[in-house]
């Protein structure tokens, strides 16, 4: 297990680095299960490899590894020389803990797993020269981040959120830990932001309106955009065809490739960045004393 110690305060990165060939490792994260992480992962991984960026997707969730079944990927993937090779759905490689762990494994043996799985993860599948390796995380704070952080260097971690605050709370917590461990934070996405009626097109915010810029404001981070709560959206996760390739010309799909962009120029130095570690620690104190 990861040596918690050796974090407190100190850089971790470019300790180890286990896929020297991808460019850029962006953790997907959430403070609590259910805000839509995964489907934003799926999502902005085949709107990264439209724009002809070579794209890998990593289901580190090993709580819920659905990626799988999101990306419509049926059968797992296959051995050579020794190595795995990553499955490839909509153009992107990727990998699960599902494939891995038996669907019926109890939840406490999981844990303790993690590090071995993800090593694995990195060192065992033949990912080869990427652009982009984005890594969909377990929900919450705990050792898949800390384990993370040692095994790879990772370029920026995103935060998933619905609008409400009681899910801006674990915002806040989870931005502190990848602080803590001194990975660059991209942004925050607000999914779930709100519903259009398909009937009569009135807009409903149904977990109140505009928390996640809220709390990126709060914090000094970037808000990456807003994703609408849609069946379409639902449906492309259950069918494994996400919307942004079942459906390009929708507006929902349009929402997740301004946040592809977004990615793009933060990765190439044209993003907003995150802003220096004191005043962003000195920040989320801020908010926690403040609620
Ligand atoms: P998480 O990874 O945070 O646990 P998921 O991506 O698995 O969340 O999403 C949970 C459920 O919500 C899934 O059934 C998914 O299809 C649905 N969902 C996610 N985002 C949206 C959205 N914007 N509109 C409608 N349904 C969504």
């Amino acid at each position: 297990m990861p040596d918690e110690h050796a974090h407190s305060g100190q850089p971790s990165q470019g300790t180890t680095n286990l896929i020297p060939g991808v460019k850029h490792v962006i953790a997907v994260s959430s403070g609590k299960g259910g805000v839509g992480k995964s489907t934003v992962a799926a999502n902005l991984a085949c709107a990264l490899s439209l724009t002809g960026a070579k794209v890998g997707l990593l289901d580190a969730d090993l709580y819920g590894p659905n990626i799988p079944m999101m990306m419509g990927s049926t059968k797992g993937p296959e051995q050579k020389d020794g190595k795995i090779l990553p499955v490839e759905s909509y153009g992107v490689k990727l990998i699960s803990m599902a494939f891995l762990v038996p669907e019926e494994a109890p939840l406490v043996w999981r844990g303790p797993m993690v590090h071995q799985y993800l090593q694995a993860f990195f060192r065992d599948v033949l990912w080869g020269d990427l652009d982009y390796l984005l890594i969909d995380l377990p929900p919450g704070t705990g050792d898949v981040q800390l384990s993370l952080s040692q095994m790879v260097p990772l370029a920026g971690a995103i935060t998933v959120t619905t609008p409400q605050e009681v899910a801006l709370y674990d915002v806040r917590k989870g931005m502190a830990m990848f602080q803590k461990v001194n990975v660059p934070l991209l942004g925050i996405v607000e999914n779930m932001s709100y519903f259009v009626c398909g009937h009569c097109g009135e807009r409903t915010e149904i977990f109140s309106y505009g928390g996640g810029e809220r709390a990126a404001e709060k914090l000094g981070l970037p808000f990456l955009g807003r994703i609408p709560i849609d069946p379409a959206i639902r449906e492309g996760g259950d069918s494994g065809h996400p919307i942004i390739v079942a459906d390009p010309a929708s507006p929902q799909a349009a929402a997740f490739r301004d946040i592809a962009q977004k990615l793009i120029a933060a990765m190439s130095g044209a993003g907003e960045g995150s802003p220096p570690i004191e005043s962003l620690l000195k920040k989320i104190k801020q908010s926690f004393t403040n609620n």
